[in-house]
């Protein structure tokens, strides 16, 4: 078991309170004591659909999921709270990526109906996600829209007082594994994003087949689903008609500064890789660690990782402080995090010389592990133009 002890201090920032604090200490016990067993049994990262199912059995159990759906529906909260999401994910993304990654897709894919569902949606729905016995997804890609969210080409079109859903989505988080994908699509006539709702769909509804698998450098569950005419009731509709886009935004709003915070998890989990290491080679006669230019690296990294934590806890504090949209504030968290914790895992895995690109070796599993932070839910040049676009706006 490790320890990998990591700097606290920033738990005492103003920006946190004394419930995050308790909620902090108790998960990193929970998590030293409970993710060895399931993330680094035999097969483990061979079997990630098993693996990841087994995590969100365990989070549930352990209360953790609480966190990701409002409190009328078996969560913890009135709403969800930013910085506890950030503080899970942060603590979570140090112990094992599979272990955050199964955290954070039951919040982004249930945040939809979180934000949108009836009465009747949520309840069927949310309390399950809570517990751990649905898996969620967010079903947003598609192969000719990413980033140009707005010119999604899947079909949602009403016949006989329900919905028929055609087309094709990629790149679907828990995609063959979810118990349900909240989807958006094409409904109205208007052209770009004004066209767009979104609609809960159960995973054994006859017409979605999960068209492919696809194996990324950081395996989880991940897929290419093909929908054909799938009935979808008209009560699964989440928010008014053409209303798709506005949430889509809405949930990526609240996610992508927890996006950052676990970006934050992986860079505290490399320095403190990089400081054991550095200090225990031994090179030129002395520890890898005096020497000037180890320690201008890890000055570096400290200096870095503090700059992430407090965007992202500005972002998360502003966003539960009561603001409606935070777009420049998780913007501004997302691109800084994921892309310093890139460089702070590539200067630890440099430290560690030739066993740093070794399978096994916790950085090497790291540098795979941030790559796609920088892809998802934005990529970093669209969160510059969110930011620029805001400024230019004048709406700081
Ligand atoms: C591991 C993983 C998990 C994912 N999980 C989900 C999920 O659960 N649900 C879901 O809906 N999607 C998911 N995605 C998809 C992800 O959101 C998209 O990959 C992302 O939005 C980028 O879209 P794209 O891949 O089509 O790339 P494109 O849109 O083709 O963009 C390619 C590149 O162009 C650059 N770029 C983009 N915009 C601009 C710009 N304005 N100016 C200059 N350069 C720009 C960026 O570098 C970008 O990476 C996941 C992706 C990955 C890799």
């Amino acid at each position: 078991m490790t320890t990998h002890s990591t700097d606290r201090s920033f738990l005492d920032w103003p920006f946190l309170e004394d419930h995050h604090r308790t909620l902090a200490a108790d998960l990193d016990t929970w998590a030293t004591r409970t993710l060895p067993a399931i993330v680094d049994a035999p097969g483990a990262h061979d079997d990630v659909d098993t693996t990841c199912r087994t995590l969100v059995k365990a989070l549930g159990d352990g209360g953790w999921l609480r966190y990701a759906v409002p409190k009328a529906y078996g969560g913890m909260f009135d709403t969800l709270d930013v910085r506890s999401l950030c503080l899970i994910r942060e603590t979570l993304a140090r112990h094992s990526g599979l272990a955050d990654f199964a955290f954070a897709m039951q919040g982004l894919g249930s945040g939809a109906i979180t934000l949108a569902g009836s009465d009747a949606i949520r309840s069927a729905y949310l309390p399950a996600v809570a517990a751990g016995e649905k898996i969620a997804a967010f079903a947003l890609t598609e192969p000719e829209a990413g980033s140009d969210v707005a010119s999604l080409s899947s079909t949602l079109k009403e016949a006989g007082g329900e919905w028929s859903l055609s087309g094709e989505k990629t790149y679907i988080s828990n995609g063959g594994i979810a118990d349900f994908y909240c989807v958006f699509a094409r409904s109205e006539d208007a052209p770009g994003a004004r066209g767009l709702s979104a609609v809960v769909v159960d995973a054994d509804t006859p017409g979605l087949e999960i068209a492919e698998r696809i194996d990324v450098m950081a395996p989880h569950p991940l897929a290419r689903l093909f929908f054909q005419g799938c009935h979808v009731s008209a009560d699964n509709l989440l928010g008014p008609r053409g209303g798709g886009f506005k949430l889509a935004m809405a949930t990526l709003d609240i996610f992508r500064s927890t996006v950052g915070a676990a970006a934050l998890g992986f860079a505290r989990r490399a320095l403190a890789e990089a400081l054991e290491r550095t200090r225990s080679r031994q090179l030129f006669g002395a520890p890898l660690a005096t020497l000037p230019i180890t320690q201008e690296r890890l000055a570096e990294m400290a200096l870095d990782i503090d700059a992430s934590a407090l965007l992202i806890y500005r972002a998360a504090w502003t966003k539960d402080s009561g603001a409606q949209r935070v777009t420049r504030e998780a913007a501004m968290a997302k691109l800084y995090a994921t892309d310093q914790a890139q460089q702070v895992i590539d200067k630890a895995l440099q430290m560690f010389g030739g066993m740093g690109v070794t399978k096994g070796v916790k950085v090497e599993e790291l540098y795979r592990e941030i790559r796609a932070l920088r892809i998802y839910e934005g990529a970093s040049e669209v969160q510059k133009l969110v930011i620029a676009r805001q400024l230019l706006a004048g709406e700081q």
